[in-house]
């Protein structure tokens, strides 16, 4: 993750970049490095993943809001697949960006399988399960303090009957004749680069090298049954909304090939007292009058125990006192945030007619009345 590029150097833009000019970056990148103008050219491949996930990032909002925040924050925590879900897979680019690469030889595109491929020139492209989405909400609490979730999913998981042959015996399966088992044929396509060679998957075998002559009774050749899973994913402290953790291998199986990831995403519970700015957290603290002016001690909330806080004499409305480090850790660990402390002097209304004389007899006192020096009249005095 630490040798990640900057998104906004990637497309070659500036951070005040607009939509328009995000898009047209993308587009000049995506052209330049695009699978049909480079065949079997891996560095132009991770040009291209490269840009499509700077691109993805920034031309969202939130994502973009987060990232020009956080920089590549990774919730992972290091882990192989944490942090923004990158591109591993050249089809889900086609997938994701259709509408810009429309007419860029898009649709999906065979022949380059995950990252994890890439064993020289024509191997078969791997094929790869769909991925999981799932949304947990967090606590304060647990984002202070970070959580191990147990999530209970439902997703396809390979076929015990067939260990995910989807064939009913090992003899049931066979060489594909129409490829002789390497899963693709070559083609000659037109694309907006001219016509060029292509290898495209078998259609006999659907790329697989081999067919199924009876098929598992339990998955009906599929591979893949419906079933649960319980996974353990731990959530560093400091994550926020909207953020998304993804981990490997995690989502779906499929007949053949490697799981989908996990993708899991950051949702946020409302603290009753406490709300979170970036990595501090504000409590709104009213005061009384007297306890404003006398000073008090006073107990506030924090995500932990609450604590006692003094109130000098004299504190004035809107007086924000910092309670260092009480607020939630950065999500790359860099230190924690504070606990801003927002006074607010709670003004009573409509008060019963003994408690309106204390404020009347008060009302007599000089000293109670602002300053001569503060007041806008004896100010413009000065000034003339
Ligand atoms: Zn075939
Ligand atoms: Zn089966």
């Amino acid at each position: 993750m630490a040798s990640k590029r900057d998104y906004y150097e990637v497309l070659g833009v500036q951070k005040s970049a607009s939509k328009d000019e995000l898009k047209k970056a993308y587009r000049k990148l995506a052209v330049q490095y695009h699978p049909d103008k480079n065949p079997g050219d891996k560095a132009a491949e991770e040009k291209f993943k490269e840009a499509a996930e700077a691109y993805e990032v920034l031309s969202n909002d939130d994502k973009r809001r987060q990232y020009d925040q956080f920089g590549h924050a990774a919730p992972g925590g290091g882990a192989p697949g944490g942090g923004f879900s990158g591109f591993t897979d050249i089809n889900d680019i086609f997938e994701h960006f259709g509408d810009i690469l429309g007419g860029m030889g898009g649709g999906r595109f065979s022949g380059f399988g995950g990252s994890g491929r890439g064993r020289g020139g024509a191997s078969r492209a791997v094929r790869k399960g769909s991925n999981l989405r799932v949304k947990v909400s967090l606590t304060l609490a647990e984002i202070v303090q970070g959580v191990e979730k147990k999530l209970k999913l439902k997703k396809k998981i390979t076929c015990n009957t067939c260990h995910g042959s989807g064939a009913a015996s090992a003899s049931d399966v066979q060489t594909c004749s129409h490829c002789h088992g390497s899963g693709y044929v070559v083609q000659e396509v037109n694309s907006i680069f001219g016509r060029m060679q292509q290898q495209v998957p078998c259609n006999v075998c659907g790329g697989d090298g081999k067919v199924i002559t009876k098929k598992c009774a339990t998955c009906h050749g599929e591979g893949v049954v419906d079933g649960e899973e319980t996974v353990s994913v731990k959530i560093p402290a400091g994550v926020a909304e909207g953020m998304q953790m993804s981990i490997a291998g995690k989502g779906n199986a499929v007949r053949g090939g490697i799981n989908g990831d996990l993708l899991v995403l950051i949702a946020e519970e409302k603290h009753p007292f406490l709300e979170r700015e970036g990595n501090d957290l504000v409590y709104e603290l009213e005061i009384s009058i007297p306890d404003a002016v006398l000073g008090a001690t006073v107990e506030i909330p924090t995500v932990e125990n609450p604590v006692k806080i003094k109130v000098e004499e004299g504190t004035q409305a809107g007086k924000i006192l910092r309670l260092r480090g009480k607020g939630v850790p950065d999500v790359n660990g860099y230190g924690r945030g504070d606990l801003l402390v927002h006074i607010q002097i709670f003004i009573p209304k409509n008060l019963p007619k003994d408690d309106k004389k204390l404020f009347e007899t008060l009302a007599q006192s000089e000293a109670v009345k602002p300053k001569k020096r503060t007041s806008f009249f004896d100010k413009m005095k000065d000034f003339f």
